[in-house]
């Protein structure tokens, strides 16, 4: 447990995520490894997550949320991370479709929608991504074509995390086919909707408990009044909601490279190699000095960016620097920690080799390194 409160972390802060860690050992770590191997939904941890109030941390108290900051959140999630990440990669698509009715909607479909979203009983997703390409959303070709009171969408959208096992869905569709960015609108939908249907959920290399789908859209009715914001601020709406996931999967980053050199650690404490310990070797002592900095860099600019957050201020290339940064730092400690434990760290027998295949997502999903970088590139040049 840590012992030291980091820049920026409340007591209050820090006792909600000590209050989440002792429940993410207990309860999550024992079944990381079989939600990994048999695929198991990590949504079979909803209700215990619920009654610490973790399916609606992004959410004020009036909504059912336990009203804390940005950082406890941050915090928690790392706590979870730590013990499984599948399980912190199903709540983090929770959250990206709660906070986009959070974000988009108004005070009546936000009463309709997060209560019981924070309570446990609904689960969220977020459908941005198509088959065409995830990395220019406003490309986007689901259409949302006005009826009478309803709108009916048609599409296909792809890897959506939670998507059959929700209640509900913000889709992303296009409401003017000639007009871009500004062409699109979000709905929240029902996934009962008549004329929806699901895949099977995806064959994945890690984070194998967190099932994302394909998900079709045929003439599906949505009424009018399920539509978040104006027509046409959709997309507007998916770039806020970003800015803040993007802060989750740098605490997921964070989570499993904490386990990874923890592991590592001790390993190389316990490991005797020709009479003496691992961590005894110079080499060893300088890969661990190198995944501790990495790390330490991650959390700076991860805590940065929360900062700024919780200020109410503009943070997405901090935001895009922080899921960047403890994205990769991720991939080296996960690869680094599994090299000290040698032969061991290879087998099923231990996490290494799952830290490893689950910390991969990490540089892919809500905008992939390559998108990071083209949204630094942007801020530094003006
Ligand atoms: C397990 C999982 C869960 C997911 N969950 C969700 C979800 O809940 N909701 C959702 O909407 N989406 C979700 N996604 C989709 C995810 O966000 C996309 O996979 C991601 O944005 C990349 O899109 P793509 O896979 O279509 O790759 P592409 O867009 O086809 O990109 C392929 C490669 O080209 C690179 N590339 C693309 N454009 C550029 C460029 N301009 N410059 C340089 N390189 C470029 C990319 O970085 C990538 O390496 C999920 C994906 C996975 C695998």
């Amino acid at each position: 447990m840590t012992t030291f409160l980091r820049l920026g972390v409340t007591e209050d802060d820090q006792a909600l995520a000590d209050a989440v860690a002792t429940f993410a050992q207990a309860e999550l770590a024992p079944r990381a490894q079989a939600l990994d191997e048999q695929e198991l939904s990590a949504t079979c941890h909803v209700p215990q997550l619920a009654e610490l109030g973790v399916m609606g941390l992004n959410l004020p108290e009036h909504l059912g949320g336990p009203g804390v900051t940005p950082t406890a959140m941050l915090l928690a999630l790392v706590e979870i991370s730590k013990a499984c990440a599948a399980t912190s990669s199903m709540v983090g698509a929770h959250y990206l479709g709660t906070d986009a009715v959070l974000i988009g909607g108004n005070a009546a479909q936000q009463q309709a929608w997060l209560p019981r979203a924070a309570s446990g009983e609904w689960l969220a997703g977020f459908a941005l991504t198509e088959p065409r390409g995830g990395s220019h959303p406003a490309d986007l070709r689901t259409r949302a074509v006005r009826e009478g009171g309803h709108y009916r969408l048609d599409g296909v959208k792809h890897f959506i995390s939670n998507a059959a096992e929700a209640k509900f869905l913000v889709v992303f569709a296009r409401t003017d086919p000639d007009a871009g960015a500004r062409g699109v609108s979000a709905f929240v939908v029902d996934t009962k909707t008549p004329g929806i249907s699901f895949s099977s959920h995806e064959k994945l290399m890690g984070i194998r408990g967190a099932h994302a789908f394909e998900v079709s859209f045929d003439g599906v009715m949505v009424p009018e009044d399920c539509r978040l914001g104006e027509e046409g601020t959709g997309f507007k709406t998916a770039m806020k909601v970003l800015d803040n996931s993007r802060l989750d999967v740098a605490a997921t980053s964070l989570g499993i490279a904490e386990a990874a050199l923890a592991a590592a650690v001790q390993w190389a404490n316990d490991r005797q190699i020709g009479g003496e310990a691992l961590a005894s070797k110079q080499g060893i002592q300088w890969m661990l000095a190198d995944m501790k900095l990495r790390l330490e860099a991650a959390w700076g600019l991860t805590l940065q960016a929360t900062a700024l957050r919780t200020a109410g201020q503009v943070f997405t290339r901090q935001s895009a620097m922080a899921k960047l940064y403890a994205s990769e730092m991720v991939g080296f400690v996960t690869d680094a920690a599994l090299q000290i434990h040698g032969g061991y760290g290879f087998t099923r027998e231990m996490p290494l080799e799952r830290y490893a295949r689950d910390a991969r997502i990490l540089r892919i999903y809500e905008g992939s390194s390559e998108i990071q970088r083209t949204i630094i590139a942007r801020a530094v040049l003006g």
